[in-house]
């Protein structure tokens, strides 16, 4: 273990109300001492609790600072530590920093608080990659997920499958050591059961990474249709402002236009495409094929048509296209009370969407109706996991990884089990299905594994 005192700013570095030094270590306190003066010495403070003072630099002063206290193991990192709020600028952080490094501590490289805190024991892995999770965390839901997997969803449900793993595990070493004893025999049926919930459970979590990366990342969402059935206008009644020109002469947006919104606790990422259709001005050529581009590339892609519109073949090859991550959006429902002619036509595409299992959702995007059921069937479509409920979501690749690897060799032991491959040989798969599970909470890490982790930390976390 590192005995060294590390410290680093913990606050963005720049100019606001406060700035926070972190140093933490075993003379941490010691360090802080030698450059704070307050009523007391830091050292005889209790843990979890603050002074008021001044910091120097020989007899030079630097600021007025509060300095709190904590006493290992009961810390962040499991070390002593001490913080030191100052104002928080950059001049008088460095200025204190190079005190602190003159007086024994050394700069924090990055991540260093947080791989102490997992080295010590504080927290998992996957509880460390929670934090980069929360400061990230752009919207309601995934601060919830974040917040969860910080205190230890993640954990808590690879423990489950890890117990029932090892109870297999242990079986086997049981009938390894007593291969006469009848009432030791191995209960295929049993060991295939258990199996194939393991199986279920993996499979669950390593589905639910997409859906994490679509609450951190945003969903890619792609408004696309023909010029004035009301992309822009859509945008802006989901976004709450103007932000796309809104005419009725046809094929006004000739670029992409796009905004991130959060709605509903998601968050989109929304370009609003120039129309897709035959067109032979160049400029607005270029903007086609642009569309078609991100279309490809989109989560979600919200086709829009207008209320008394018939879809031509260029709409429905593209629909069925991408069906998987399309929903179809018939705007201008306030124009249906104009007559029973547009409600027939509109009855006909409906048919279509049904027919082919389109989702699709009927609005007036100027009236602004529709916006709920809009959300409504844009979560069903991209089965987006209710964060309200207790289902864990697999916040990072590393685990996604060690979580497939994982299955992928349970699979192979249920299909050794079917073959009535002798146990101990199908042992050895589920000891290596363990391992990668140890390996997901870090529970068993290797250094390589853990510093890759910490490496996208920034300093001072
Ligand atoms: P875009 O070319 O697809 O982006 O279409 P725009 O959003 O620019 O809208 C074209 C025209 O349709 C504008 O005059 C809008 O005011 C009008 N419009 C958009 N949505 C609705 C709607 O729900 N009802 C009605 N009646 N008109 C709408």
């Amino acid at each position: 273990m590192d005995n060294t005192t590390i410290a680093a700013i913990s606050t963005p570095l720049g100019s606001g109300g406060i700035a926070v030094i972190r140093i933490s270590g075993e003379k941490a306190i010691d360090i802080a001492d030698k450059v704070f003066k307050g009523k007391k010495k830091l050292k005889e403070l209790k843990g979890y609790t603050a002074q008021f003072g001044h910091v120097y630099n020989k007899d030079i002063l630097l600021d007025e600072c509060v300095a709190t206290v904590f006493t290992a193991p009961h810390s962040f990192t499991g070390e002593n530590v001490a913080e030191l709020s100052l104002h928080g600028g950059e001049y008088v952080v460095k200025k204190v920093l190079e005190t602190l490094y003159k007086k024994g501590a050394v700069p924090a490289k990055a991540g260093e608080f947080s791989y102490r805190a997992f080295i010590n024991g504080k927290i998992d892995l996957t509880e460390a990659e929670s934090i980069m999770e929360i400061i990230s965390a752009k919207n309601e839901r995934a601060l919830t997920v974040a917040e969860r997997n910080k205190q230890g969803a993640i954990t808590k449900k690879i423990n489950t499958i890890k117990n029932d793993l090892l109870g297999l595990i242990a079986k086997i070493s049981v009938w390894c050591d007593y291969p006469d004893d009848e009432s030791m025999e191995i209960d295929e049926s049993e060991f295939l059961s258990v199996c194939e919930n393991i199986k279920n459970e993996l499979t669950r979590l390593i589905n639910s990474f997409n859906n994490g990366k679509l609450l951190k990342n945003g969903i890619n969402t792609v408004i696309v249709g023909k010029p004035n059935v009301g992309k822009s206008t859509l945008m802006n009644m989901l976004s709450k402002e103007d932000l796309s020109i809104v005419t009725s002469i046809p094929g006004t947006t000739r670029d992409v236009v796009e905004t991130t919104i959060n709605l509903n606790g998601y968050t989109f990422n929304i370009s609003d495409t120039a129309g897709i259709r035959e067109t032979e001005n160049e400029v607005e050529k270029i903007g086609v094929e642009r569309a078609l581009k991100r279309v490809k590339n989109a989560d979600l892609l919200l086709m829009l048509f207008e209320t008394g519109e018939i879809l031509t073949q260029e709409d429905a090859t593209l629909l069925l296209k991408y069906k998987e991550k399309t929903v179809a959006v018939i705007n201008k429902t306030d124009l249906e009370k104009n007559g029973k002619n547009i409600i027939e036509k509109t009855e006909k595409t409906e048919e279509f969407f049904k027919k082919n299992n389109v989702p699709y959702v009927k609005i007036s995007a100027k009236e602004n109706i529709g916006e709920e059921e809009l959300i409504s069937v844009i979560t069903k479509t991209l089965k987006l996991i209710d964060t309200d409920s207790s289902e864990v979501i697999l916040g990072s690749f590393r685990q996604k990884t060690a979580a497939e690897n994982a299955l992928n060799l349970i699979e192979n032991a249920i299909g050794a089990i079917k073959e009535n491959t002798p146990a101990d040989a199908y042992g050895v798969l589920l000891d290596e299905a363990l391992a990668y599970l140890l390996e997901l909470t870090g529970e068993r890490v290797t250094n390589e594994v853990a510093d890759r982790v910490f490496k996208d930390f920034c300093v001072g976390k």
